[in-house]
């Protein structure tokens, strides 16, 4: 019997990788997933567990042997493993500087060990301060002072960058990177801070919705189905190798507007779902900044994609528009609640 493909997936128990995770093995690949289930969860994947070409292994990739083994049986890497969420970057730096490098670090040497090819997820927080809108791959990048901790998540991930780009060169590895923009979806938790399931959680228990500064900021989401068929298709094409690549979408929405989004949703189509609860508050208050994170946070104004390139080299573009992809969340969210009442 022929055998199939496997892919290695770091991080594969999180909320991105679990959704890969199942894709990749709907299209016939072999998928062996790493987690230290840090900000991962098992119920993400406790529904894959009985396929034959599922493997899971509870651990660090900071644990070399462990990685070694797994590399060694594997034909392509997808990296998702890192420190995500701006809340734990600003509230641990340190964690998130180590991870993000320490482990790329460890996984590319392992890569080059056994000649695999390697998709390193980064994201659009290495765009910094850019006010050049939308964000294109070879665009100049200004970040904040080293005194403002947010930032050493996005040098973090240049220097995953840096470290992929010349390990391709050097040791002549296949390497692909995605620059991964707001990616929403079902299992995407708000514990790290994370806008769009925090407001439909607020909006579904009847809280008021916590928009930070005066919510004129913007963001693009992308349906993490979208986001992991761009992964999928990248690393499958060769013609993506060596190359950066943004992966969001380019529907751009203030967060104020979003937080009124949530709840017209809510109220057109899910409030008969919901009437246990008492009254459907439609608040939304405003938290300052320096209320909202701890001291050291600067917030990015404006983040948009320029998703041409990806276009021209894989031919992807998302399917899902934003108003889609709440409606979804939410079913997921409401399905869930009644799963844990049962
Ligand atoms: N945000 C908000 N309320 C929240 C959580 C986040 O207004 O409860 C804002 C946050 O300040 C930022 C935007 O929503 O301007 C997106 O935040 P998120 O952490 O989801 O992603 P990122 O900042 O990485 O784009």
């Amino acid at each position: 019997m022929e055998r199939k493909t496997r892919v290695l997936i770091t991080g594969g128990a999180g909320f991105i990788g679990s959704h890969l995770a199942e894709l990749l093995l709907k299209k016939g690949y072999a998928v062996t997933i790493i987690d230290d289930l840090s900000t991962g969860k098992f119920a993400n994947i406790a529904h894959l567990q009985n396929q034959a070409d599922f493997q899971f292994v509870i651990d660090s990739i900071m644990n070399e042997m462990v990685l070694d083994r797994v590399v060694s049986m594997c034909d392509v890497i997808i990296h998702l493993a890192a420190a995500v969420g701006v809340k734990l970057i600003v509230e641990k730096p340190v964690h998130t500087i180590e991870t993000n490098v320490v482990g790329t670090m460890k996984v590319l040497q392992a890569a080059v060990r056994y000649r695999v090819k390697v998709l390193i997820a980064s994201t659009s927080e290495v765009y910094g301060k850019g006010n050049h809108i939308p964000f294109k791959e070879d665009d100049d990048v200004v970040l904040g002072p080293t005194t403002r901790s947010r930032w050493s998540y996005a040098a973090s991930k240049m220097i995953d960058e840096f470290l992929a780009l010349s390990y391709a060169h050097e040791k002549d590895i296949p390497i692909a990177i995605l620059r991964l923009f707001n990616t929403i979806g079902p299992r995407q938790t708000g514990q790290y801070g994370m806008v769009v399931p925090r407001f439909i959680h607020q909006a579904l228990s009847g809280e008021p919705l916590t928009v930070y500064g005066d919510g004129s900021q913007s963001r693009c989401f992308l349906h993490v189905n979208d986001a992991v068929q761009a992964i999928g298709t990248v690393a499958e094409s060769a013609q993506a190798i060596g190359e950066v690549l943004n992966v969001g979408s380019t529907e751009e929405i203030t967060i104020k507007d979003l937080a009124n989004l949530v709840l017209t949703i809510r109220d057109q189509h899910f409030a008969h779902r919901l009437k246990k609860l008492a009254r459907l508050s439609n608040e939304i208050v405003y938290i300052p900044y320096e209320e909202a994170y701890i001291s050291g946070f600067e917030d990015m104004q404006r983040r948009v994609p320029d998703i041409s390139k990806i276009g021209k080299i894989v031919g992807w573009k998302p399917k899902w528009t934003l108003r889609q992809s709440i409606e979804d969340i939410m079913n997921a969210n409401l399905a869930e609640r009644v799963q844990d009442n049962r």
